[in-house]
């Protein structure tokens, strides 16, 4: 938990958001600004920062996350769909906090 970290709030229950899913590693909900029709964040539980950060010992938590995406992605009612992870500043990431874009369903109204 990052005292300052939009995500850490939100997992911690201090921020409210439309979850869609939670277990003991991982939350998902849906994208306060939506790229497209549904869009949705899947967000460990642990914080860290960029993907450059994770490490070998991550490696079941981010292959979690992969896999739970196309599980989400069909209760959403989604057949396609596109996955992205925005890796630092550069790279368009702007929450210092891990997750997985899911989004689909065509464009955001
Ligand atoms: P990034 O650019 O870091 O890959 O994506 C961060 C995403 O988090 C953005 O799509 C942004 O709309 C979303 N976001 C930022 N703050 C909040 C929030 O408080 N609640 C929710 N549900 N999404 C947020
Ligand atoms: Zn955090």
């Amino acid at each position: 938990m990052s005292a300052d970290c939009i995500f850490c709030k939100i997992v911690a229950g201090n921020i409210p958001s439309k979850t869609i899913y939670e277990d003991g590693n991982v939350i998902a909900f849906h994208d306060i600004r939506p790229m497209a029709k549904t869009h949705f964040l899947i967000v460990p539980k642990k914080h860290i920062e960029t993907l450059k950060d994770c490490t070998v010992e991550d490696q079941d938590l981010l292959g979690g996350m992969m896999l739970l995406a196309p599980k989400l992605a069909a209760d959403q009612g989604l057949v396609g769909y596109k996955t992205l992870m925005n890796v630092g500043r550069e790279g368009g990431q702007e929450v210092f906090h891990i997750h997985l874009h899911v989004y689909g369903g065509g464009a955001a109204a």
